[in-house]
């Protein structure tokens, strides 16, 4: 499928590049044209302004005139003299009355009237021409554009039926459970409706990025055996003004005449999130969103085309699509525990060259959090490092470096550091080791390092734990300080702050302040769930709700800051030590750093 669509791509692509060049053939002969007009026109020696011509006329001095029908270039010859003049007339009329004036005044002269020249006849249609030319390759664009949309995207997948079952599917079995319905459905509808029993319309798929939503989508309608018509709500949104709506209405006639078969709209968030104002891109948005509950709730359920719908964000969707008749099921896509994730390591496994001493279901334990995804990017991530390091199969080291490559990011070892920049780094990744290390609930330190990977200067590994269900809020709050752990030692050592903790501010700030607006963790505020509110829900909270969660927010954040920088002192010499020997090795792992706290 992913040829395919690269084919279509291609073609877009060559359709536009040939619209480009001939726009640019008609534009660049234009002015050729013009030029060559113009230098025949003025190629003529020597100029007589007018005021001159007219006085010439009046002494009788003019033997020829010679003028061009359409051109304001009239050619003079005047008496006693060879050579031809050129003179530029205002307007031809006033000129032509001018000098039939003078004719009747009894000046004498030939006036020569020449047809307009061919070259010239041609390029001024030409010009004329020329805005309806590019009106029509703009036409002819848009309505290329808009025609491979259908064949390249929408109706991509319909030929094709997908291969994908269940079994490529690991984990998620009770969701497998729920969605086997669906299979029945499209496979035997007359079975139900018999009964007398609504098919349903709609399905979402709720669940990060990688967890397989799209796999599992693409898996019903393998199993069904029905095509699988796929679109991505992000599309829509680039489209051209007024097009969402109408790719929502032919890819729902395409699905017309496929039923039974499947309909997938991911990222479903970017056209059906919540209207509120209506102003520019959402209002757009809200056309397509209403096309596609119109076309929802249109077809009848006889049609048996059961539309699936992905979203990592379902707090943004609109209530409407919601609705019973609509995406009445919803079903949630979770992250693996580490069942799931050793399930889905072997299936990626399966067609890759592992040593033998690579255990699976260490890596499994090793990746608690991780989509389904990532360990298959871990899996290819390694095979290509095994290749660069020339082993015959993929070794633990490799997959070690792959798990970090992944995380992290690619070691950078080529990267110049200056100095300082190294002992920012260094004290940073200590205070966030020494400060952890203190902390009862936080993991254990796999590596700190202050060789840059990916975007990060250095980075402080934990080991991961056991899948966990509930985070407690002593957890959180000690999470918080070993997050500031980082800046606080900055700003304890060196006496000064850097932008090198950035992202450790941005995870404790949505940790603190989901503490407080999701998990109800506010002693002054309680449990209430104040996430995704309009504005409105939100007075009912009472005035100034807003600056009340803030201040919350903020004191979560400044205990922490607090907590992370009494810590340092107190441990002030563990700080030191650690800092020195990452400036001496680069490197920490987990024996050396347990060494110095022995
Ligand atoms: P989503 O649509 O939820 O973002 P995808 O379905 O596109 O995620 O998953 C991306 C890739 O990750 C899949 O193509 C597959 O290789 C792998 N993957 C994710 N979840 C699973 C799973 N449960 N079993 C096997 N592979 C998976
Ligand atoms: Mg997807
Ligand atoms: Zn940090």
């Amino acid at each position: 499928m992913k040829k395919n669509d690269n084919n279509k791509n291609d073609k877009t692509k060559k359709i536009l590049v040939g619209l480009i060049v001939i726009l640019a053939i008609i534009v660049l002969s234009t002015i050729l044209l013009a030029v060559y007009i113009k230098g025949n026109d003025e190629k003529d020696e020597k100029e007589l302004a007018y005021t001159e011509l007219i006085k010439e006329i009046s002494n009788k001095n003019v033997e020829e005139i010679e003028m061009t029908v359409g051109s304001t270039t009239v050619k003079v010859k005047l008496k006693n003299q060879e050579e031809e003049k050129t003179t530029i007339v205002p307007s031809t009329e006033a000129f032509m009355e001018l000098i039939q004036k003078k004719t009747e005044d009894g000046n004498e002269f030939k006036l020569n009237q020449k047809p307009r020249s061919v070259i010239s006849q041609i390029a001024t249609t030409f010009i004329s021409l020329l805005p309806t030319f590019i009106m029509v390759a703009l036409f002819i664009m848009i309505f290329k554009m808009q025609g491979l949309g259908e064949k390249g995207k929408v109706y991509e997948d319909t030929e094709r039926k997908t291969k994908i079952k269940f079994d490529d599917v690991a984990g998620l079995d009770e969701e497998k459970e729920e969605l086997i319905e669906i299979v029945d459905f499209l496979k035997k509808p007359e079975k139900f409706t018999k009964m007398g029993a609504k098919i349903p319309k709609g399905v979402l798929l709720y669940g990060k990025p990688g967890t397989g939503k799209t796999l599992i989508a693409k898996a019903i309608a393998g199993e069904a055996n029905v095509p699988f018509i796929s679109m991505s709500g992000s599309e829509f949104v680039e489209m051209f003004v007024g097009l969402g709506a109408s790719r929502v209405r032919k890819l729902f006639d395409k699905a017309r005449k496929l039923a039974p078969c499947i309909v997938f709209i991911d990222e479903i968030d970017a056209i059906g999130s919540r209207r509120t104002s209506s102003t520019g891109a959402e209002s757009e948005n809200n056309q397509t969103l209403n096309q596609l509950l119109v076309e929802m709730d249109g077809f009848s359920s006889e049609e048996t085309i059961i539309v699936l719908a992905a979203t990592n964000r379902p707090e943004m969707l609109d209530n409407a699509l919601l609705r019973p008749g609509r995406f009445d099921r919803q079903v949630t896509i979770p992250i693996p525990d580490i069942k799931g994730r050793l399930e889905i390591l072997k299936i990626h496994a399966k067609d890759k060259k592992l040593s033998d001493n690579i255990n699976l279901e260490s890596i499994a334990e090793d990746t608690a959090g991780f989509t389904g995804a990532e360990l298959s990017n871990i899996l290819n991530e390694a095979a290509i490092i095994a290749t660069i390091n020339k082993h015959d199969e993929i070794e633990n080291d490799d997959i070690e470096e792959a798990v970090k490559k992944v995380t992290v990011g690619l070691e950078k070892k080529a990267r110049v550091i200056s100095d300082k920049d190294k002992k920012l780094t260094a004290y940073h990744e200590a205070g966030h080791a020494v400060v952890s290390r203190y902390l009862p609930t936080q993991s254990n330190i796999k590596e700190v390092s202050i060789i840059p990977r990916g975007v990060a200067g250095g980075y402080t590994m934990y080991k991961t734990d056991e899948d966990k269900y509930y985070i407690s809020k002593t957890e959180m709050q000690e999470k918080l300080i070993a997050l500031l752990g980082g800046r606080a030692a900055e700003q304890l050592v060196l006496n000064d702050i850097s932008t090198g903790a950035s992202n450790d501010i941005e995870v404790a700030t949505k940790i603190a302040r989901d503490m407080v607006t999701k998990y109800g963790m506010s002693d002054i505020l309680g449990p209430i769930d104040f996430q995704g509110k309009e504005p409105y829900e939100m007075q009912l909270f009472g005035e100034n709700i807003g600056d009340k969660i803030g201040l919350e927010v903020k004191s979560l954040i400044d205990i922490a800051y607090e907590g992370a920088k009494q810590l340092l002192i107190e441990h002030r010499d563990k700080l030191d030590t650690i800092a020195l020997t990452l400036l001496e090795k680069e490197k920490i792992n987990e024996a050396e750093f347990n060494k110095i706290f022995e």
